[in-house]
């Protein structure tokens, strides 16, 4: 269809002109691009969201692998966050990755970065006031992914419920012409959320950090009680994990605005098990509470 790409292929660029040149190439001949942005060490988390981009009709799987310095403070993990690109390849041969893009630091910022995206208030809640510039960080990545490869769709985790919520607002409010689309929580059968931070681990972590999923499965059961009995018995069971170290339990509204009374809203955790991070969030539809 073009010099540059063969259907059913995985296509991978490095340079931002080669995956500009193919983008424009694909829109030009009618075909429309499903972008999954990863971090890579790539886990079935990301192949939910590529299977689920996969499925979007008349769409080129495309994904992207980038470990952004600008999302991760000083003290934070950048320099061991896990790179192992080759087992990323197969991942990406296997879920039928058409066109995979794979920048360097210094092409995406040559010149470091003086412009960056502000997220607003919510930016500074929850993961923000424990990270900050963390969702800057974020919403300068994806709106540089936006504009380098201008994809029709692209896909996000619920697994960071904050950040796909700031990503709608990003659309939104700097009119980016792109439809978002959110991928349900993909968890171990013990109810561990997948992430590339778990393999941080070692055993007794490893079970620890599964209280995270069984505080908000906890809360979800009993949310016709209201938010009082929700937030109580997920931090009951939080509270039995001695090397859960919680920075947050909260309950709010499906857009992250104060928690209706009744109806959907999010519960969302975070807690360091040593020195890994990790976030899990659910859906609770709340009741009176009387
Ligand atoms: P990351 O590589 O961690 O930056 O994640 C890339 C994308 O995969 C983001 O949209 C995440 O929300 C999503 N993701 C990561 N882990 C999960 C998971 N367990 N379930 C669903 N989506 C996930």
């Amino acid at each position: 269809m073009t010099p540059r790409f063969t259907p059913g292929q995985l296509h991978v660029h490095s340079g931002l002109d080669d995956m500009m040149a193919t983008a424009r190439a694909l829109r030009a001949v009618g075909r429309k691009i499903a972008l999954v942005p990863t971090m890579g060490a790539l886990h079935d988390g990301h192949r939910q969201l590529m299977r689920t981009a996969r499925r979007l009709p008349g769409t080129v799987l495309t994904a992207s692998i980038f470990v952004n310095p600008l999302q991760f403070g000083p003290n934070e993990d950048f320099d061991r966050y896990p790179r192992p690109l080759e087992e990323d390849l197969g991942v990406c041969r296997d879920e039928r990755v058409e066109l995979l893009f794979t920048p360097s630091r210094e092409d995406m910022y040559p010149t470091g970065s003086e412009v960056t995206v502000d997220p607003g208030p919510l930016g500074r809640e929850l993961e923000g006031a424990f990270r900050p510039g963390h969702f800057a960080g974020v919403l300068t990545v994806v709106a540089k992914l936006f504009n380098i490869i201008r994809p029709d769709y692209a896909v996000f985790g619920e697994k960071d419920y904050q950040q796909l919520t700031l990503i709608k607002k990003l659309v939104r409010d700097l009119n980016h012409d792109v439809k978002i689309i959110g991928v349900p929580v993909a968890r171990d059968t013990d109810g561990l959320a997948r992430s590339s931070r778990n393999a941080y681990l070692d055993d007794d972590q490893r079970t620890a950090a599964v209280t995270l999923s069984a505080a908000l499965a906890a809360g979800a059961r009993v949310s016709a009680g209201g938010a009082e009995v929700v937030l109580e018995s997920a931090r009951a069971v939080l509270d039995k994990e001695p090397l859960v170290e919680l920075d947050y339990l909260e309950l709010r509204g499906t857009d992250l605005g104060p928690a209706p009374s009744r109806g959907e809203a999010r519960l969302l955790v975070a807690a360091r098990v040593g020195s890994t991070r990790l976030i899990d969030n659910i859906q609770v539809i709340l009741d009176e509470g009387e």
